[in-house]
């Protein structure tokens, strides 16, 4: 029985059970990651398994009330091919520049469920966003003014929402978004007269948009900051030149990275957002509640995949020394956003030989830093130069997130699978 104090207070990563496996080794998109590698020709490479993608959104879509339109924050994952798939699924895609908005548009997405977020957008991105028929969600007073000169231009009134930068926190956010002082959104006091004045320049209101945090793997928090969020577009829907068409909700639904945390219960969430869609029903009639999701969609479905090029055993700590590292996979490393660096989970995956030998090893990337850490001592399959080292929830904030062109190694592939 391994129920000791000892046992019972170490934490462990969740299992990562949703790749199969085949003869003892990994299996991504189909295929063992031995021939996934040599199929891709190289490493390193992060793919992305697009049967995780689909059984997510299903899994969501079995979970949420009907009513409740599902969009993909691609800032999560841009992968052109990766947005092209999730478009597919969503209701909706939810961009961050105009960058993104050009990859959701090649990518077939309809500009009828397209939203555009983000502070500090220039003027002639909200001129491409009028043009191209999409939601501009407004984050600040400033852009009333090049929203209504693109309106004038093109003889259609710009439709906007207004990001409302609320006056509660989420609680047990990894990166909260919304509350107290923030760059993000429109103060709640800020919003009827900003309201008044989108009417005045005769923009198209549609609705508002809360994003209160990031990361959250509490249910219970989520679904009070929908609650939360619900009551205050009632009480700003009073304000509205017109009827409330759209309230986006936010998201911000996590994925277990670190050891002790476990998977979200959807079930709680999916209850609490039926409640609120009947009372949408009868308080907001106009109204489709949407959720936007950028991690929770695509985090769990992608690993990065590196080739272990030395192991050196330093004063007896054995390093496995990468072919990638930071420069590919920031958050791995602890750096991008975490307070106190925790490993995520990683496993070596040997090549040519079988062997249930465990030992503890720290694996490191290529580059001339310390900080290029990917698994700090960790229990792992026993290694030798030319086995795969794998890290798994590698499919949101990965490679369009981390400084590629730091120390100078060749950018890794991206597959979709
Ligand atoms: C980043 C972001 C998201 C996606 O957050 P996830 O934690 O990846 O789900 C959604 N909405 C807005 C406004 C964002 O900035």
């Amino acid at each position: 029985m391994n129920d000791t104090p000892a046992a019972r207070a170490a934490p462990v990563h969740a299992p990562m059970s949703q790749f199969g496996e085949a003869g003892a080794e990994l299996v991504v998109g189909g295929m063992p990651l031995s021939r996934l590698a040599a199929k891709v020709g190289s490493t390193p490479f992060y793919a992305y398994d697009r049967g995780l993608l689909r059984a997510r959104v299903a899994e969501l879509r079995a979970a949420l009330p009907p009513a409740v339109k599902l969009h993909y924050a691609m800032k999560a994952n841009p992968m052109p091919a990766v947005v092209g798939w999730m478009a597919g699924l969503v209701d909706g895609v939810d961009v961050a520049s105009a960058g993104e908005l050009k990859v959701a548009l090649d990518a077939g997405a309809d500009p009828a469920e397209v939203s555009f977020a983000g502070p500090g957008k220039r003027d002639a991105e909200l001129r491409q966003a009028v043009a191209a028929g999409v939601l501009v969600n407004v984050e600040s007073a400033r852009e009333l003014a090049p929203l209504a000169a693109a309106s004038q231009a093109f003889g259609v009134p710009a439709r906007v929402a207004l990001r409302v930068n609320p006056d509660f926190e989420l609680k047990g956010s990894g990166m909260k978004m919304g509350g107290g002082p923030k760059q993000f959104g429109v103060d709640v006091e800020l919003v009827p007269a900003l309201l008044a004045e989108l009417a005045r320049l005769g923009l198209a209101f549609e609705g508002f948009h809360l994003f209160a945090g990031s990361q959250n793997l509490r249910a219970e928090s989520i679904c009070e900051a929908q609650q939360k969020s619900f009551a205050l577009a009632l009480r700003l829907a009073e304000y509205a030149p017109s009827p409330v068409r759209f309230l986006n909700l936010g998201g911000g639904f996590g994925i277990p990275y670190f050891p002790g945390e476990q998977r979200l219960d959807l079930a709680p969430i999916g209850a609490n957002l039926a409640e609120l869609v009947a009372r949408a029903r009868s308080e907001l009639p106009a109204t489709s509640l949407v959720i936007e999701l950028g991690r929770y969609l695509v985090g769990e479905a992608g690993v990065y995949v590196t080739r272990i090029v030395d192991r050196k055993v330093s004063r007896g700590q054995v390093f496995l020394v990468t072919d990638g590292g930071l420069n590919h996979h920031l958050a791995a490393s602890g750096n991008f956003g975490q307070v106190v660096r925790k490993n995520y989970p990683v496993t070596v995956v040997p090549q040519g030989r079988r062997s249930d030998a465990v030992e503890i090893a720290s694996v490191v990337g290529p580059l001339c830093t310390p900080l290029d850490l990917l698994a700090d001592r960790m229990a792992l399959p026993a290694a030798e130069i030319g086995d795969l080292a794998v890290v798994f929830q590698s499919g949101a904030y990965g490679a369009s997130a981390s400084p590629q062109a730091f120390l100078g190694h060749a950018p890794c592939a991206e597959v979709l699978v």
